[in-house]
């Protein structure tokens, strides 16, 4: 087998002649996968669950993988995980089916391969950030607000501070007011 060499190429032929409902699971590691031309992952590791079904192959995959990315707020480069998994059937050749499904490969290898790239590609963040709560640069000055806070942000916390207890004290009066009594 050279399934070391590409985790992604399965030869299913191992399957043909397993009772219904036999599943094994594939473990995988790699260093590193291209996704996409100019997108690659690194450390990317999961599993490939095949189960023997009626009419086909069910194929179950759940994998990590890590990216190099910039912060999208405080443009800090870091390294962001991403998730996917997916399910795909693969029918038998002898089965009918419509355009939508797929069949497996006369030679009975399939290759999962373009469904990890499209699965982990989904997933990609459109603004990714290095940590849920990352506080950004100054709009300013370009000060990175993790490390250290500059005299505009102090300012604007100031006045924040001052709107808020402003506001809470309207919306208290209001509310007082507005119940209707039975
Ligand atoms: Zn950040
Ligand atoms: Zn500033």
């Amino acid at each position: 087998m050279n399934s070391s060499l590409n985790p992604f190429r399965i030869n299913i032929g191992f399957l043909m002649n397993q009772p219904i409902g036999y599943s094994r699971v594939l473990p995988f590691q790699m260093d590193q996968v291209n996704i996409s031309e100019d997108i690659s992952l690194i450390n990317v590791e999961g599993s490939i669950d095949l189960s023997r079904m009626q009419d086909g192959i069910r194929v179950q995959a759940a994998f990590n993988g890590e990216i190099e990315s910039e912060c999208g707020r405080c443009l800090e480069p870091f390294i962001d995980t991403i998730h996917s998994e997916f399910e795909e059937i693969f029918l038998f050749s002898n089965v009918d089916a419509t355009e939508d499904e797929m069949k497996t490969p006369e030679d009975g290898n399939i290759d999962v391969e373009p469904f990890f790239s499209d699965y982990m590609l989904m997933e990609l963040p459109i603004s990714p950030l290095c940590k849920p709560d990352c506080k950004g640069l100054c709009d300013y000055c370009g000060q990175d607000l993790n490390q250290a806070i500059c005299e505009h942000q102090q300012e604007k916390s100031e006045i924040q501070i001052a709107e808020i207890s402003e506001t809470s004290g309207r919306q208290t009066g209001k509310s007082r007011s507005g119940a209707p009594k039975t």
